[in-house]
């Protein structure tokens, strides 16, 4: 038994290891692995960049037509998925600490979810996808086959987070990490337009005390669980 063309949702808090988890499960199964957290980013950066996000602001009406041209999208590069904009890799200006600041009020405007939400379909339509985000499997697919949300403690959360920061050079604080996860969790769960939830059907993985591994030997049994014994179910770490 293989698996088959299906489309993996992962959703859940900020930090909990989505992208890593989802990377890894794409590797190892075959999978096309698609950030949709990255397109808001994208969207945030265009808006520094153009002026229409500074001092704290964002000016809605103004980043509407800033985002409407954008061309966002993504390839494959060094065997990772990156984002780029037009010609230019964005991957690393998104991941910092300025873009982290504005992402979620910016990921809360309703027009800027249905231009992502566009996208992500355009982007997937070829099928065989691991998409990592917030409302993945309960508003972009709702009908994925399968669906993860993941979860784990705040303070492992934020100290993983501290530490991938700080080995990218980024100058914050401990508290600063603290306190920017507990903005966003609490902003993507009350937003009213597509929330962060748990979709009904979704499968709970709580990280906190768990090896990369160990998150792979998880999905595996999940996988063999909803597909039968799959061919070679040796893995690859
Ligand atoms: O996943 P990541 O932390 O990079 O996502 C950045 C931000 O984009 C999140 O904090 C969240 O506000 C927003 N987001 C979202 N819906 C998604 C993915 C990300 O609202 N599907």
């Amino acid at each position: 038994m293989t698996i088959p063309d299906i489309i993996i949702a992962v959703d859940g808090y900020s930090s909990t290891g989505k992208s890593t988890f989802a990377k890894m499960v794409a590797a190892e199964f075959g999978f096309l692995y698609l950030d949709s957290g990255a397109m808001y980013r994208g969207v945030t950066l265009a808006g520094l960049e153009s002026g229409v996000i500074a001092d704290g602001k964002i000016d809605e009406a103004a980043l509407l037509p800033v985002m409407g041209p954008l061309d966002l999208h993504f390839r494959r590069d060094d065997g990772a998925t990156k984002l780029y904009l037009g010609d230019r890799c964005i991957e690393k200006e998104i991941r910092g600490w300025e873009v982290s600041q504005y992402v979620s009020p910016v990921s809360a405007i309703p027009q800027v979810r249905a231009w992502v939400d566009d996208k992500l379909h355009a982007f997937a339509a070829g099928g065989r996808v691991i998409m990592d985000g917030r409302d993945i499997g309960t508003t972009v697919f709702p009908n994925a086959e399968l669906k993860v949300f993941m979860t784990a403690d705040p303070m492992v959360r934020a100290q993983r987070r501290y530490e991938e920061l700080l080995a990218k050079g980024e100058k914050t604080t401990l508290e600063e990490v603290v306190a920017n996860l507990k903005d966003r969790d609490y902003r993507d769960s009350h937003r009213p337009t597509s929330p962060l939830r748990q979709a009904a059907d979704a499968y709970v993985l709580d990280n906190t005390h768990m090896t990369l591994h160990e998150e792979l030997v998880w999905m595996l049994g999940l996988l063999q669980g909803k597909f039968g014994l799959l061919e070679s179910p040796g893995l690859s770490c």
